[in-house]
């Protein structure tokens, strides 16, 4: 079956580095693959002529409004890009966003028409105190009364995240199994972390697994094809 797999290039590259990437990149049938450059190279994979779909690695929680730096739903929708990550545990951690924050920029999102990935997870230390499952239950409360379809979380341990430390498959499976039986309604649910080209084939072979969401890994054009073609 078909499964998400997004790049998230994270603060990576420049124009020459995009350019020859997506050179290097052969884009697969099977899976649906998401870009995330930063704004600025959004142009590169908007002017593709695969018709690339890209993805934003955040937005503002305002619509319009005295909010220097920031980008707004409207104003990626208007240049086409039809996803967004929010609530990576990097934007969590540097900006200081809350998960109130977070789901109104989910509510932008929706209102501008564009697909948002909410990423969810835990530090080492909720997982070692076997506190991680109160934790997420946390962060996925404010979608329960939400909308009821097309919600796609990211789950990102983030012990996980550039580290190379990769939960075990039977982990990542019970956290997938929580997240999805939280609703009662269909939800699809990502996995990031560490992965690589080595490890994707084992990783969407993970039961009810919807796809990847690949960091450090994505930079490398021809890893990411391996990835995304998996
Ligand atoms: C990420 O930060 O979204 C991520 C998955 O990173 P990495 O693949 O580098 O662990």
């Amino acid at each position: 079956m078909s499964k998400i797999i997004a790049a998230n290039f994270k603060m990576h590259g420049d124009v020459d580095f995009y350019s020859s990437w997506l050179k290097k990149f052969e884009l697969p049938k099977q899976n649906t693959v998401l870009f995330a450059p930063p704004y600025l190279y959004f142009d590169c994979f908007l002017k593709d002529e695969r018709n690339l779909l890209v993805m934003s690695q955040d937005v503002s929680d305002e619509e319009i409004g005295p909010f220097t730096s920031q980008i707004s739903a409207k104003m990626l929708n208007e240049i086409g890009v039809e996803f967004s990550l929010i609530g990576h545990s990097e934007t969590r951690d540097k900006m200081g966003f809350t998960n109130k924050n977070v789901f109104q920029k989910f509510l932008s999102l929706r209102a501008n028409r564009i697909t948002p990935i909410i990423c969810v997870g835990e530090s080492k230390d909720y997982r070692d105190g076997g506190k991680h499952f109160g934790f997420l239950e946390e962060q996925l409360s404010f979608y329960k009364a939400e909308s009821k379809t097309g919600l796609i979380f990211a789950y990102e341990p983030v012990w996980s995240i550039g580290t190379g430390i990769l939960p075990k498959s039977s982990e990542i499976f019970e956290v997938v199994e929580f997240i999805k039986s939280y609703f009662d309604f269909k939800i699809k649910v990502l996995y990031g972390g560490s992965v690589n080209a080595s490890n994707a084939k084992d990783l969407l072979r993970i039961k009810n697994l919807d796809g990847l969401l690949v960091g450090g890994a994505s930079l490398k054009a021809e890893e990411f094809a391996m990835i995304a073609g998996s």
